[in-house]
């Protein structure tokens, strides 16, 4: 949750103890410069080896780390956690060089929302998340007739965060997150996850051994951070843990409980694939610009199949791929599946493939295909350009967040475009012309 797509975490963690060895060879103060942007999909560069011999042998990271390990050993202690939790955490703690190059890659190229759809929700992954739902049938009907969530988005969720249980990671939390506070990028939150993580050994839950997850410290079958699992996990089965790792009635019970701690309303859908009218304002598909159903519907917005919108209070239209490919109105459950991880193509999967777990429709209407994505490094141009141009863009950090957007918006408004707040590379030479 809140991090970048699951799979490609899995991925990522696969090589974790191929490269541990030649990551510590290569690395030898904690001082090294960021190894280079590179996409996580494709394999890292080796590190850079130093330029000459050190007349003494500095520190190395793994000695800095277990000083760090036993002073906050000491702190934990001073706080009122118990030994055996203290021992069971740290006693074979271990340093991981491959969770701080995968914490510090930025990836250049972005993926366009309808390649991670393609992947995501698979003809593969809707035939094997019918079966498997078929087969933990009771745990996620109970979970939804408590939480009010639907079977199909809690089992979307888990195919989506581990492929249904296949995948969902082996690095011990406790060892990832003591990295990450060590010398990761945000060592302030990673240090609250260690003390919830501790917390979770103290409870009895779980233990450091069997509480592993994905190199960024998310665990189990539908990937929680400790944080996340002190206020939402759920013992469903009665046995006294709360299990997100082996447990399918915890599981599903946690991940449903999340949700409807977000905001999901019951028996409300996520939201629909729409048509819009030919005179749409582009302008207003945005997730601020919130309304009821019958004033989008009075406003010539339709569903594809005819039958009336879904009945939203604040829904919102969304264009994932600009004002050329398919328009949806999302509700109050899609903002709630963002708040399980903060990206609208993991929204959008988890919606769409809940509604083919339910034997639902796809996406109907085309995906702009022939566009390419901007780059980081591109999107960092546009910010650079739409700032000079007048169009404040905030500082170009080369992601497009909710300034950009509106930035592209105004810049679209002023030269008479569609502003559907979608940069493309046309844009960008566009601006860039003399
Ligand atoms: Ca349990």
């Amino acid at each position: 949750m809140q991090r970048t797509n699951a799979p490609l975490l899995c991925r990522a963690r696969r090589t974790v103890s191929v490269l541990a060895f030649a990551t510590l060879a290569g690395c030898a103060t904690t001082q090294q410069p960021p190894v280079a942007p590179a996409s996580p999909a494709q394999p890292l560069p080796p590190p850079a080896r130093p330029q000459a011999p050190a007349a003494q042998n500095p520190p190395g990271p793994e000695q800095g780390f277990a000083q760090w390990v036993k002073d906050f050993r000491a702190e934990m202690r001073a706080a009122g956690v118990g030994e055996a939790a203290l021992r069971d955490a740290f006693d074979k703690v271990q340093y991981l060089p491959r969770v701080i190059e995968l914490d510090r890659a930025q990836p250049e190229f972005v993926r366009p929302v309808w390649d991670y759809l393609d992947t995501a929700v698979s003809a593969q992954r809707v035939a094997t998340g019918q079966e498997k739902l078929a087969q933990i049938r009771s745990a996620a009907d109970a979970a939804s007739a408590r939480y009010g969530v639907p079977p199909g988005v809690i089992a979307a969720i888990w195919g989506i965060e581990s492929n249904y249980g296949g995948n969902y990671g082996n690095t011990p939390a406790i060892d990832a997150l003591a990295t990450l506070a060590y010398e990761g990028r945000r060592r302030d939150w990673a240090r609250g996850e260690l003390r919830a993580a501790l917390r979770i050994i103290e409870n009895g839950d779980i233990d450091h051994a069997h509480m592993v997850g994905s190199w960024a410290g998310a665990m189990g079958q539908t990937q929680f951070l400790p944080s996340n699992f002190l206020r939402y996990a759920v013992d469903a089965d009665g046995d006294g843990k709360r299990d997100i790792w082996g447990s399918m009635p915890d599981v599903m019970a946690s991940t449903a409980n999340f949700l409807a701690s977000s905001g999901w309303q019951r028996g409300q859908p996520w939201g629909a694939e729409v048509q819009l009218p030919s005179n749409f304002d582009y302008g207003r598909a945005d997730s601020s610009v919130r309304q009821a159903s019958g004033q989008w519907a009075a406003e010539g917005v339709r569903s594809m199949d005819g039958r009336p919108l879904p009945d939203f209070a604040d829904g919102a239209i969304l264009l994932p791929a600009g004002a050329r490919g398919p328009a949806f109105l999302v509700g109050p459950n899609y903002r709630a599946v963002l708040r399980y991880n903060n990206s609208d193509s993991y929204a959008l999967a988890v919606g769409l493939l809940s509604q083919r777990l339910e034997g639902g429709p796809g996406v109907q209407a085309q995906w702009p295909r022939e566009l390419t994505p901007l780059t980081r490094s591109q999107m960092r141009e546009l910010q650079t350009v739409l700032n000079q141009e007048g169009f404040s863009s905030g500082e170009p950090d080369g992601l497009l967040g909710p300034a950009t957007r509106a930035a592209v918006r105004r810049y679209q408004h002023s030269a008479g475009l569609v502003a559907d707040g979608f940069p493309t590379l046309e844009l960008l030479q566009r601006l860039q012309a003399p």
